[in-house]
């Protein structure tokens, strides 16, 4: 066992098994041990890659989708643009960097980047200095009240999937949560909680099997609900991207461990994994809708970025970079590869125009 998993084992035999969702917090903020707080996990050396990664054109792209997001919302100034856990800061970088096409927005907007851990922030200040916008931009730990005095027009790829998951099962006794506790030997393991917890679960998954897993995140939900409340209040456009169900969340565990591009066991070496789970976009959506926003989407992220432009944007660079381009965009777009898995969810205010790339 790991230093990590040693204390969380100590944990654990103090107050008894703890939830997957505390387990998760643990592994990826730990301050000494945890994922996010010790390393950089993106690109080829790291364990996993994202779309802003693979192409600058996939941060161009939402920066103009904020960009014209603002527009129809005529221009409101001051304006705010905030990304959820920036990782490398290469979407923010990215995104500033076409909005270039538009001063007045640049000239409107105060950047906020919502990033925990200290050795990815110094990251971000690096791509970001290299880029040079003449924007002011600052860090918070979590979206805050301090976000809710303008406009906000916000961005999050692969941010929700990392937030901590609880898990339910089904049995016979009911709805049992299931916990990380200790084997006889004292090793971490999965175990369901003994009582049954009063539960209603959504209807429109069907009835449960015996063994059916719910998974939900309330952490998830509270975040887009403090969003979504700024955005109808005070105007602005949320684009979360992340891989996930549509409207077809069903009963399954998607909780899952990644470490150098290959699954992992979630409990064996806590805090050197990435750990995530799919994102349940109706959820979000339904928590977006109780604060009296509006949501278009979910839309699979090649439809969508189809509709932005990616294949012409594609055919412009490729002139410099015919290979690799053509490798990136089917990347981006295709089924099999991030097209279909991946879903884009828009929350704007009631009254504003459909944004772009979500037209019926
Ligand atoms: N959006 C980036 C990185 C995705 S990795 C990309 O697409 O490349 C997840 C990011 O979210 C990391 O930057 C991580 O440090 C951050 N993060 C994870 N949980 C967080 C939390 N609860 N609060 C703030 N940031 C968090």
């Amino acid at each position: 066992m790991n230093p990590l998993g040693q204390r969380i084992a100590q944990l654990i035999e103090a107050q008894g098994p703890i939830s997957i969702a505390q387990f998760m917090t643990m592994a990826a903020h730990d301050p000494v041990y945890g994922y996010y707080a010790t390393r950089d996990p993106l690109g080829a050396e790291g364990d996993f890659v994202t779309a802003p990664e693979i192409s600058q054109m996939f941060g161009e792209l939402l920066g103009l989708w904020c960009v014209q997001a603002w527009r129809e919302q005529d221009c409101p100034s001051p304006a705010r643009l905030v990304e959820l856990g920036p990782g490398r800061g290469t979407l923010t970088a990215d995104a500033l960097h076409a909005a270039r096409l538009d001063p007045e927005f640049l000239a409107s907007i105060d950047v906020v980047l919502i990033e925990t851990s200290a050795a990815l922030r110094e990251q971000q200040a690096a791509t970001l200095a290299l880029q040079e916008a003449g924007v002011s931009i600052r860090w918070l730990d979590r979206f805050d009240e301090s976000l809710s005095d303008r406009p906000l027009f916000l961005l999050a790829n692969e941010f929700f999937d990392a937030l901590p998951i609880r898990q339910f099962v089904f049995t016979e006794r009911g709805w049992c949560e299931r916990m990380v506790g200790l084997d006889k030997d004292g090793a971490l393991r999965f175990a369901l909680a003994p009582v049954a917890t009063m539960l209603a679960i959504a209807s429109e998954r069907g009835l449960p099997e015996i063994g059916a897993v719910y998974e939900t995140s309330p952490a998830a939900e509270a975040m887009v609900e403090q969003i979504a409340d700024v955005i109808a209040s005070k105007g602005g456009a949320a684009l979360i991207v992340d891989y996930g169900y549509g409207a077809d969340a069903g009963f399954g565990e998607t909780l899952q461990a990644v470490a150098e591009h290959k699954f992992a066991d979630v409990l064996d070496r806590p805090g050197e994994a990435d750990l995530s789970a799919h994102v349940d976009f109706a959820a979000l959506a339904r928590a977006a809708e109780g604060a009296g926003a509006k949501v278009y989407g979910p839309v699979e992220q090649g439809a969508f970025l189809c509709s932005l432009g990616i294949v012409e944007r594609a055919e412009r660079l490729s002139r410099n970079h015919l290979q690799s381009t053509q490798t990136a965009l089917d990347r981006l777009i295709l089924p099999d590869a991030m097209g279909t898995l991946f879903k884009a969810l828009a929350i704007v205010p009631e009254n504003a125009p459909t944004p772009p790339g979500f037209a019926a």
